[in-house]
């Protein structure tokens, strides 16, 4: 369950409590429509823009937030682990009851070849890492009876992962340079008051992701935090269109 913001072109704001199937729903409307971005939060929450051109000569800028009721938390690397082995695996269960042969196998989670411990699937469950569902009746080797619920990551969980995959950095501009040292040569800044003289300034400003699949260099600091945020909305538009 989420908790929906919605704030409309006048800057009017109306809040109510979203579905995961509704803020799927919204989602998959927004990376259709174009100039539409989603942007996933570290929190679990996702974050979704558009502008509407009503005349004036600036667009209004129109957006919806969804926060998740329960707050995710912090991932740390084992959760992480757990959570990306349930996730890869639409088959993944809990064992709820087992013959006395397979007992050791109740309160796991078993998700292909990775298996959760009884405490930390426990723990997962209890903050909402993990979603179950209604038990059905399977035989773990072929003829004991083992009762398993399947067991799911929620929208939240996943979008909070999604976000510590995609953190991104700009790095400050190298101010006031000796020109050699940017590739410059010549006279340039050679009248500049101070101990500016001889200096040039460059505004130049390196940005990149934690995902290590993205790196630039921009013009000024404020143009790289823009390009890092595109960066971290392309990711979240593509999470939502591999959603199945
Ligand atoms: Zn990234």
């Amino acid at each position: 369950m989420f908790t929906e913001t919605i704030t409309g072109k006048h800057g009017n704001t109306e809040t109510g409590t979203a579905t995961e199937p509704h803020a799927i729903t919204l989602l998959r409307r927004a990376v259709k429509r174009r100039g539409c971005t989603v942007e996933a939060t570290r929190t679990g929450g996702v974050i979704i823009e558009w502008d509407i051109w009503d005349g004036g000569i600036t667009p209004k800028r129109c957006t919806i937030t969804l926060e998740p009721t329960a707050p995710v938390g912090n991932i740390t690397k084992t959760v992480r682990a757990d959570l990306a082995a349930i996730d890869a695996r639409s088959g993944s269960y809990l064992v709820m009851e087992a013959e006395p042969e397979f007992r050791i196998n109740v309160g796991r989670i078993r998700a292909g070849l990775h298996g959760v411990p009884p405490a930390a699937t426990k723990r997962l469950i209890d903050r909402g890492l993990v979603g179950v569902g209604a038990p059905y009746s399977a035989t773990s080797n072929g003829f004991l009876v083992e009762t398993r619920v399947p067991v799911r990551v929620p929208l939240a969980a996943r979008l909070a992962m999604l976000a510590a995959d995609h953190r991104t950095r700009a790095s400050a501009p190298a101010g006031y340079v000796r020109p050699a040292d940017i590739g410059m040569t010549g006279t340039v800044g050679l009248n500049k008051p101070g101990r500016r003289a001889g200096m040039v300034y460059d505004r130049s400003s390196a940005a990149s992701c934690t995902c290590r699949r993205w790196t630039g260099t921009y013009d000024g600091a404020d143009e790289a935090r823009r390009a890092a945020r595109r960066h971290r909305q392309d990711a979240t538009a593509a999470f939502v269109r591999a959603l199945p």
